[in-house]
């Protein structure tokens, strides 16, 4: 789950990480009471997930109501590459002598999570891992170790932060890896993490992911729901029980398993396509649940074709052929339907789909996956 600014903001503060004092705001008036209850200058800031507000004009400063108005006015309801402001915040605004960047991940590969500092903060970390490689300093912590002052400290010192933050740098860091391990994160990230010219180091902005897997020992992420911006395919996919991740390809996939449904994604990017998802209908998927697969996919209007991918385990294939015959006398699938079907009792669900009469403009059977794959790309192109 991917919470707004203001929201990893609150989170934050339960970790006693310093941010600066501010209010959500819906509308104008809101954004005026916030700024009053903040306290003049203050910072009218979109709220939507995605970076590089700043450039895009979805962040402003202002020194009195009439300029809150005003900004509120034009942040509210602009779009920021693609994704309508809905709601601000407003904060006091800070004085800032330097920007830097610190985050945490997993790093899976390494099994032990991930810090990362930059004294160029205030920018993408991408770019600043492109343009200016050295400027990043990364260190791994063990889970069972954790980060201690001293490690830290270090790193901030390595980071070159100057002398007059290294204490504050320090502080948060500690406090931020406690967010991120016990507030069960996958990314905290503060860019920037801002020195005033008071000497205070502070949070200027929030990325915070949390774990849903974590959920259930997190009674307090309630607040968090039903504000978080869900990629609406994702959002059906959920309800439908379905392992189903958004991609902004145009082929359609349908597995089972996820390593096959990965390697599907491999082998349409191989053959030259775009997958418009991840989808692993599981081991043993009837054929309520390939229908469901379908609607979720057939939902998804930049779908140009789809591709199936069955390698027949606990999965059967006449299951899968049943579901697929069930799906389309259910919806009107706008995309054709390329099948690889393998594996246990896959002669019976190939004979099933060849029975119902399904038209050769909707459905097709490849013998392999590649085979599958450059029909797929082709019909999507
Ligand atoms: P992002 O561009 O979406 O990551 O939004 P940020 O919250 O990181 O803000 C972008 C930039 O706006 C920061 O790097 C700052 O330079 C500037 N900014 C944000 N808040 C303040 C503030 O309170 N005071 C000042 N002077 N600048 C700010
Ligand atoms: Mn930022």
């Amino acid at each position: 789950m991917d919470l707004f600014e203001y929201q990893g903001k609150q989170y934050f503060a339960r970790y006693d990480i310093p941010v600066s004092p501010g209010g959500p705001a819906d509308t104008v008036d809101e954004a005026v009471a916030a700024a009053d209850a903040a306290g003049y200058p203050v910072v009218v800031k979109a709220q939507v997930q995605v970076g590089g507000r700043g450039k895009a004009g979805g962040i402003k400063l202002a020194d009195n109501e009439a300029e809150v108005r005003e900004h509120a006015g034009n942040i509210l309801g602009m779009d920021i590459k693609g994704h309508v402001v809905r709601r601000v915040w407003v904060e006091a605004a800070s004085d800032i002598d330097e920007e830097y960047y610190v985050s945490f991940t997993l790093d899976r590969s390494a099994k032990q999570h991930l810090m990362m500092l930059s004294a160029e903060g205030g920018v993408e970390i991408e770019t600043v891992a492109e343009e200016n490689p050295d400027a990043i300093v990364r260190l791994h912590i063990d889970p069972l170790d954790g980060l201690t002052d001293d490690v830290a400290r270090r790193a901030c010192i390595d980071a070159e932060r100057p002398e007059r933050a290294i204490d504050g740098a320090t502080d948060i860091l500690v406090k931020l890896y406690r967010c991120y391990d016990e507030g069960d994160c996958d990314l905290a990230e503060i860019n920037p993490l801002i020195l005033k010219p008071t000497g205070e180091v502070h949070a200027l902005d929030a990325k915070v992911t949390l774990d849903g897997s974590a959920e259930f020992r997190h009674p307090e992420w309630e607040e968090f729901k039903g504000l978080t911006e869900m990629d609406e395919r994702e959002q059906m996919a959920a309800e439908k029980d379905l392992q189903y991740i958004g991609l902004d390809g145009s082929v359609g996939i349908i597995a089972n398993g996820a390593g096959l449904a990965m390697s599907t994604l491999d082998v349409v990017n191989q053959v030259g396509g775009a997958a418009s998802n991840f989808l692993d209908i599981g081991g043993g998927a009837d054929a309520d649940v390939m229908a469901g697969a379908l609607e979720v996919i057939n939902f998804d209007e930049t779908v140009k074709s789809i591709f199936i991918n069955i390698f027949g385990g606990i999965t059967r294939g006449e299951e899968v052929a049943n579901g697929i015959v069930e799906a389309l006398s259910r919806v009107d699938l706008r995309a054709p339907i390329v099948i690889r079907l393998d594996g246990t009792n896959a002669e019976e669900g190939r004979r099933i789909l060849a029975d119902a009469g399904i038209p050769e403009s909707q459905l097709r059977s490849e013998p392999t996956m590649l085979d599958a794959a450059r029909t797929a790309v082709s019909l999507a192109n």
